[in-house]
């Protein structure tokens, strides 16, 4: 194989970077915190309705300090969505908490209403009010906002945002990561903007945010010696890694407009394909940043060509494409685990592919995924 590989989603440099990196040399701001963490947090907050936010190690780091901030501890549930990575659940089982997952809805592929209040009212009767709601913006696409919080609200149960793949998404206008009591980034390789590694947690309020922090820096109580009175975490961001995160804020609505040319470019080339559905917003409430383009593949309608089949022919050509989700509920480690629903996430994981979408592909690479796809179907 000659051809380069052309990946799902790769890291996109804009060119600012690494001044904000060397500036850190240049001050020897090597430690972590220092101007880059506080420049980087400013971005994100002024992008986010000026929301208080806090630079974290990772994604699921954020996950992990908003769950405990509402409350979840050791016996608890929280509900979580089926249809998401891992790292959406892994942090409730950090907490000795169990999840309780809940199926999606066929419009936006997150989670469904009927099934969300199906669970809450269910895990009630059985004994146990759920502490919080994991709810996910998957592939940049925005849950049903409205809908799902204001099941939320009737019954009282904190929303942590899953937003790490929707940043700079929107709802009705609002950007996403804004809705919930916490919303949580990511800024691993594969997202939208990256640090090379990192994460932020969105806070209701400055308290929330000193708190977030205070536990990120395991938790030194105020005094000249070390003195602790919690549990800490080493989850802060580094200077170095929030200097490429402000680099890549001058880049981020850029990226998000290639991204939705590709999907754009995805449409476009399966309009006259029978049994080929490109994943797309259900109306104009929802704007997605595209991060990943996904097809959903009906055999019995395409001449018998499935999801395998396309996936191998990419493999093939040396073009990196990936079945969806598999829904945590059929994950071995998850596998006993309460779930409400049907087979909608099931169906997606069976049947959906996660095409190349990165913000840095080229007219070249353009047309060599056209290629494998005139010569399938
Ligand atoms: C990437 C991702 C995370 C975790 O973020 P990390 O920074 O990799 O820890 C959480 N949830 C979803 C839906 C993700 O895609």
């Amino acid at each position: 194989m000659n051809e380069s590989k052309i990946w799902l989603s790769s890291p996109h440099m804009g060119g600012t970077e690494q001044e904000y990196v060397n500036e850190a040399f240049d001050t020897n701001w090597i430690a972590p915190l220092g101007p880059n963490v506080t420049g980087f947090e400013n971005d994100l907050s002024a992008y986010l309705n000026d929301k208080p936010v806090a630079a974290l190690s990772s994604g699921t780091a954020a996950l992990h300090l908003a769950l405990l901030q509402c409350g979840v501890g050791h016996g608890d549930e929280v509900i979580c969505q089926s249809f998401t990575f891992s790292a959406s659940a892994n942090p409730i089982a950090y907490l000795g908490a169990t999840p309780v997952f809940v199926d999606s809805e066929p419009t936006t592929w997150n989670i469904s209403p009927k099934y969300l209040e199906e669970a809450i009212i269910d895990r009630i009767e059985k004994g146990k009010k759920p502490k919080a709601i994991v709810a996910v913006h998957l592939y940049g696409m925005p849950y049903l906002v409205d809908e799902i919080h204001t099941i939320a609200n009737e019954y009282e149960i904190p929303i942590v945002e899953d937003s790490a793949e929707a940043l700079g998404s929107t709802y009705k206008g609002e950007k996403c990561g804004t809705f919930g009591k916490y919303g949580i980034l990511s800024f691993n390789g594969n997202k939208i903007i990256t640090t090379s590694g990192g994460g932020a947690l969105v806070c209701p309020s400055d308290e929330k945010k000193a708190k977030t922090v205070f536990l990120a820096t395991q938790a030194r109580d105020e005094a000249p010696h070390y003195q602790h009175s919690h549990i800490g975490y080493n989850y802060r961001l580094s200077n170095i890694s929030a200097g490429i995160g402000r680099g890549q804020m001058e880049v981020l609505d850029t990226h998000i407009e290639l991204r939705r040319s590709m999907h754009t470019f995805y449409r476009n080339l399966f309009k006259n394909i029978n049994g080929i559905t490109v994943f797309s917003e259900p109306n104009s409430d929802f704007y997605s940043n595209h991060w990943l383009s996904a097809i959903i593949v009906n055999p019995e309608e395409t001449g018998g060509v499935t999801r395998e089949d396309i996936r191998l022919a990419f493999a093939k050509a040396n073009i990196e494409s990936r079945p969806l989700w598999k829904p945590m509920h059929i994950q071995p480690i998850f596998k006993n685990c309460a779930f409400y629903g049907e087979n909608i996430a099931f169906n997606l994981f069976k049947n959906g592919l996660c095409l190349p979408s990165g913000s840095n592909l080229t007219f070249d690479d353009r047309q060599r995924i056209e290629k494998v796809i005139f010569a399938l179907l």
